[in-house]
């Protein structure tokens, strides 16, 4: 499988009046063309944060970030307006992320503006009456604004929008988790089909496992800052290997209503600012040995995936 988006490292530090808030803080990631990544971790971990430095809508504090086996890590204006062309982000909140002084048609209409893909009223609208269609709603939609459709119409024109440039990556933060669970089912029903019909790579974030494990073909999992665990979804979910991934998914009982990650561990998440020494996990951890207070465990392949826990150093 080919490699469309590779991290090195990635590091962001937030400084602030209580010190530096490491909020992604060395993150290895690989990206298959493809498949569905599946991000996990409980709120305030990072995701969002991650998700935006891939995007190269943040600038990282340290690491490399590499599209299709190209550098993008310090990519200029005209670079990134190509990116943005390639790569794409569905937000979490539609009642948000549209301009509601703004129809759908002017909302849909400004990528095709921006980059040049569709020139006049006329080839626009044919642009986006068939974005609408294969979104499931209507042509005559576009001349509504934003607060006369329903959240889950307004997050399919989202959706919409984020494909407008006809990327190769499509990045959903949280993209269900503001609507009903019956007009969840029905977007993630058709994302699933855009994603073969457009043969797209999505790199899906959730704190819903059990929406992450029916959707994923692999998942991450982090935990203050850090990837913990990455594996194919199937092999980590029957035997998760670090003990935060173990506590994870131990807790969630076999596919039933969505549950919320937060509820389900011991314990607060400590802060990103001056996390705990070592093994971010250590004051929560409980199979934690006296290496962990001290060294950070590297992000190493055991046992077909990917795992920082000392308890799988080799030697
Ligand atoms: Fe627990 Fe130590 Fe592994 Fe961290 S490195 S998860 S503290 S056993
Ligand atoms: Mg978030």
């Amino acid at each position: 499988t080919d490699i469309i988006l590779k991290a090195d490292k990635i590091q962001k530090i937030f400084p602030s009046k209580e010190g530096d808030v490491r909020a992604v803080d060395g993150v290895d990631l690989e990206l298959r063309s493809g498949e569905v990544f599946g991000l996990v971790g409980e709120s305030g971990c990072g995701k969002s944060t991650l998700s935006r430095l891939l995007l190269k809508l943040l600038n990282s504090s340290g690491g490399t970030i590499k599209f299709k086996g190209e550098d993008i890590t310090g990519y200029e204006k005209n670079q990134l307006k190509r990116l943005r062309r390639q790569m794409s982000l569905v937000f979490q909140d539609p009642h948000t992320s549209l301009n509601p002084r703004m129809t759908i048609y002017d909302n849909l209409a400004r990528p095709f503006k921006i980059h040049n893909l569709a020139n006049g009223r006329e080839e626009i609208t044919v642009e986006i009456v068939r974005l609408l269609k294969s979104m499931g709603l209507q042509a005559e939609h576009m001349i509504r604004y934003p607060h006369e459709l329903s959240g889950g119409q307004k997050q399919r024109v989202v959706v919409a929008r984020a494909l407008a440039v006809d990327p190769e990556v499509v990045f959903l933060d949280e993209p269900t988790s503001a609507l009903d669970v019956s007009v969840q089912a029905k977007i993630l029903k058709l994302l699933a089909k855009i994603k073969e019909e457009k043969d797209l790579t999505y790199f899906f974030i959730s704190h819903d496992i059990n929406l992450i494990r029916v959707i994923s073909d692999r998942i991450g999992v982090m935990y203050l800052g850090r990837m913990v665990e990455q594996g194919e979804v199937g092999k980590m979910f029957k035997e998760p290997l670090h003990p935060y991934t173990k506590g994870l998914f131990s807790s969630v009982p076999e596919p039933t209503p969505a549950r919320r990650l937060d509820s389900v561990l011991m314990g607060e998440v400590p802060s990103p600012v001056n996390p705990p020494a070592g093994c971010h996990f250590h004051p929560r951890c409980p199979e934690k040995m006296a290496i962990c207070e001290k060294e950070s465990p590297a992000f190493e392949y055991r046992e077909g995936r990917k795992v920082a826990c000392h308890l799988y150093d080799l030697d």
